[in-house]
């Protein structure tokens, strides 16, 4: 499973990175990155919980849409 951030989306709020920061982190940009390309199973409810918690609705998970 794979989550993606867009950036123009993102304020830079650092929820995703308090809730799961094995999956997301504040860049230098100040705006999020998903810096894995596959997330392990035991981390997926985690990684949706940041994705649904986003206030902008800014990660998404292209698996969801295959
Ligand atoms: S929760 Fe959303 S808006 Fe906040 S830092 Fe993460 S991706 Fe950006």
């Amino acid at each position: 499973m794979k989550f993606e951030v867009d950036k123009d989306l993102c304020i830079g709020c650092g929820q995703c990175q308090a809730t799961c920061p094995e999956v997301f982190e504040i860049e230098s940009d100040g705006r999020a990155h998903a810096y894995v390309d596959k997330v392990d199973e035991d981390l997926e409810a985690d990684a949706r919980d940041a994705m649904e918690g986003c206030p902008t609705v800014a990660i998404s998970c292209p698996n969801d849409e295959e």
